[in-house]
């Protein structure tokens, strides 16, 4: 090995340190900034409501039986217009998800028959004991942008007969 041969090497390594001394830094600052995930992300579910505040879902369980976790339990009960929830003869009024056994791979989404559960694009989860991993409907189900709009409501007579509201033709 001759005695330039380190020298060589020290230049090659700054100058390869140099090349990318002025680039834009690729760390982000978390929490403080956070970074946009993907459109096809997949992060912690949401319990949708439409555009009328009732819930999307009627607690029909093809989440549950779709989810290869066993990860997710639903308990039905029957809807009144004097107390309704969501469309239909029934809601959950249990649901859970057990996100430390949840895999994100999105097959509750899929089975479900009124859009009602999406995976979004939350990825803060964080636990300090089993118990609090198990998500409950409260904190599951999306947030009303008025009081009026909450469920459970008194709603019209026969008005929300329909469990599964009707759905165009997929269009892409
Ligand atoms: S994302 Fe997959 S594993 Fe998680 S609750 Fe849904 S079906 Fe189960
Ligand atoms: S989220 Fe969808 S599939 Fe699951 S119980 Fe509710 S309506 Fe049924």
């Amino acid at each position: 090995m001759s005695v330039l041969e380190p020298v060589v090497e020290l230049v090659r390594g700054l100058g390869q340190t140099f090349r990318y001394l002025f680039d834009r830094p690729v760390t982000y600052q978390y929490p403080e900034q956070k970074r946009e995930v993907r459109p096809r992300f997949r992060g912690r579910h949401v319990l949708k409501r439409y555009d009328n505040g009732l819930e999307k879902c009627i607690g029909c369980s093809l989440c549950a039986a779709a989810c290869p976790a066993d990860a997710i339990f639903v308990e039905a009960s029957e809807n009144t217009d004097e107390k309704r929830f969501s469309p239909g003869e029934r809601y959950a009024s249990t649901y859970e998800i057990n996100m430390l056994r949840c895999i994100y791979c999105g097959f509750c989404e899929d089975a479900c028959p009124t859009e009602a559960i999406v995976l979004g694009d939350n990825y803060e989860l964080s636990f300090t004991d089993r118990r609090s991993a198990i998500y409950p409907k409260e904190m599951l189900l999306e947030p009303v942008p008025t009081v009026d709009m909450t469920t459970p409501r008194k709603v019209e007579t026969g008005v929300y007969k329909r469990s599964v509201p009707e759905m165009k033709d997929p269009t892409d």
